[in-house]
């Protein structure tokens, strides 16, 4: 048998086979921007063959590369061998290439690098596309996601309205702007009366549904942007309200009460209503004492406590208690 080193056409040959098999763009120009070298890849994709474009200068088959970054790494490359990655950020699709053998669709998404190498002293540049439509993709896909996750984990799955984390964050974030501001701002913590008993005589399932015709209730009485309505645990609810004054908070809480009263959601035997009740403590940020978040909920929790024992179906405020 005999075996023999490859002749040196053979591994011209093998070079060529090679880079039309590569799948990314490859384009060589030489000192005067003239395409010597276009790899297959790009035939199908901007619809011109190498026959048609070599000898041509690049800004001729591409007259919308001039003016570009690209035109800017050319220059520097053939001028002082200067390398360049193109920041996807300027554009993301620098050359009009779509994919192979769509004539109309969306243009592909492209990493473009620009280098130099010299051949017998003479420069040339080495121009390289990468179709990066797919990863681009599935990183919107991802930070989609992402987004989605985060927005979930503020949402309360059973009631719809927002969770006790986002209360917390909700309630650091305004307590601090009043603070900046100068301004106020009140709590309001709710209770459904006996609801133990509700579960008991109705079953679990009636009490969520319950749960979440109160959490509504509770929303839609809130009405200014910055108010929050949120599920503080299993059958207590909170709102935030910035800019309201512990007058202000007790009006509303009175409305709330009143309103959630007037929804006359049957309840459980021994109850001290024959239908639905809220119980509602407020307390309201003051410079000294309640300008910390646990504090401002303890007084809020003591004012609940106090409406449970003053016979529940009422509102309580802080300090009157
Ligand atoms: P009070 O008037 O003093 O508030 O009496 P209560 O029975 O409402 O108070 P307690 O805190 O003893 O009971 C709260 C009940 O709320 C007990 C629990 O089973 C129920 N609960 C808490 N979370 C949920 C929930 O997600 N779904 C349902 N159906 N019930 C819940
Ligand atoms: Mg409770
Ligand atoms: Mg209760």
């Amino acid at each position: 048998m005999i075996t023999s080193k490859p002749e040196a056409a053979d591994s011209a040959h093998l070079a060529a086979r090679v880079l039309n098999l590569v799948s990314g763009g490859v384009i060589v120009l030489d000192a005067d921007q003239r395409i010597v070298l276009w790899n297959s890849w790009l035939t199908p994709r901007c619809g011109r063959a190498a026959g048609r474009v070599m000898g041509h200068s690049l800004f001729e088959v591409f007259p919308t590369l001039r003016g570009s970054r690209i035109e800017t790494a050319v220059l520097a490359a053939l001028a002082d061998d200067t390398a360049t990655a193109i920041p996807q950020s300027e554009h993301r699709s620098p050359f009009p290439l779509r994919a192979a053998g769509s004539f109309d669709g969306p243009l592909i998404e492209q990493a473009v690098s620009v280098s130099s190498f010299r051949e017998d002293g003479e420069p040339f540049c080495l121009v390289e596309i990468r179709d990066i439509s797919g990863a681009n993709e599935r990183e919107r896909r991802l930070l989609d996601h992402a987004e989605s996750l985060r927005a979930r984990s503020y949402v309360d799955g059973l009631t719809g309205i927002a969770n006790r984390r986002y209360f917390d964050v909700a309630l650091d974030r305004e307590l601090r702007r009043a603070q900046r501001l100068g301004g106020t701002l009140s709590l309001l913590l709710t209770d459904i009366d006996s609801f133990k008993a509700y579960n008991d005589h109705f079953g679990h399932q009636a009490g969520d549904t319950c749960l979440s015709a109160v959490a509504q209730a509770l929303a839609t009485r809130l009405k200014r942007p910055a108010d929050v309505a949120a599920r503080y645990g299993g059958e207590e609810f909170a709102a935030i309200l910035p800019d309201t004054d512990a007058l202000q908070a007790r009006q509303l809480a009175e409305n709330i009460r009143a309103y959630v009263a007037s929804l006359n959601l049957p309840h459980a035997p021994g109850a001290v209503r024959p239908y639905v009740t809220l119980s509602i403590g407020v307390a309201s940020m003051d410079e000294g004492r309640l300008g910390e978040a646990k504090a401002l909920i303890e007084a809020a929790d003591k004012a609940l406590y106090a409406a449970k024992r003053g016979g529940r179906d009422r509102v309580v405020v802080d300090g009157e208690a």
